[in-house]
């Protein structure tokens, strides 16, 4: 009994964690987000969050034109490009179709700033391998929130993320915005 007891408490481990993954790419879901931000603060209380909110620019475009398999595989490969590049106490959670948010954890706005820039460009660097032997590049929009020093924030913060986004988009995508205390001190 003992026996099927631990393979039971391992079985259950295993399914809560796949629970918290995006199928696709293998990041945090969003239900796991939460989660998530709780327990960087439990486990590193006196270190900062920033949220970087990412989302793809005209990835509709990419289905249409190649494919919705193709718009997987982009998918997959931004993925793997942002968790590659964060450090260990960083995360990356899929949060809708193409949208990605980027947990910064310990660091200055301005460096925070700087990650964005650093991971979209890395990101327009990309050259996607299809099916079809073709190779698709594509570029990301990025939006960062004010540091956070407390979960209780996080809400808010995620939605100042995306204001930020929204910014980006409309002045032309391709590009990192945040609020304009960051931005000062990125200056
Ligand atoms: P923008 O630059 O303004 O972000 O434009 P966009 O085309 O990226 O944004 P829009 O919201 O118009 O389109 C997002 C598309 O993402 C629409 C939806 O069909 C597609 N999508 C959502 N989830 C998935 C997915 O899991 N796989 C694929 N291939 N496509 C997805
Ligand atoms: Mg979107
Ligand atoms: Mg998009």
């Amino acid at each position: 009994y003992l026996v099927m007891w631990i393979a039971f408490l391992d079985i259950t481990r295993a399914l809560r964690r796949l629970a918290s993954l995006d199928a696709l790419t293998g990041v945090l879901n969003r239900r796991a987000l939460a989660e998530a931000i709780a327990r960087h603060f439990r486990q590193h209380a006196a270190e900062p969050l920033v949220l970087l909110q990412i989302d793809i620019d005209r990835f509709k475009e990419i289905n249409d034109l190649h494919g919705h398999e193709a718009g997987d595989q982009v998918l997959i490969e931004v993925a793997r490009m942002l968790r590659h590049h964060c450090r260990p106490r960083d995360f990356v959670a899929r949060t809708g179709g193409e949208e990605f948010l980027v947990g910064c954890a310990g660091v200055r706005p301005e460096q925070a700033y700087r990650l964005a820039e650093s991971l979209r460009t890395r990101i327009g660097e990309l050259r996607v391998p299809l099916a079809s032997g073709e190779r698709l590049a594509c570029t990301v929009s990025v939006g960062l929130s004010n540091p956070i020093a407390h979960p209780a924030g996080w809400e808010a913060a995620w939605r100042e993320a995306d204001a930020a986004l929204y910014r980006a988009k409309a002045g032309g995508r391709n590009r990192t915005e945040a609020p304009a205390s960051v931005l000062a001190a990125a200056a």
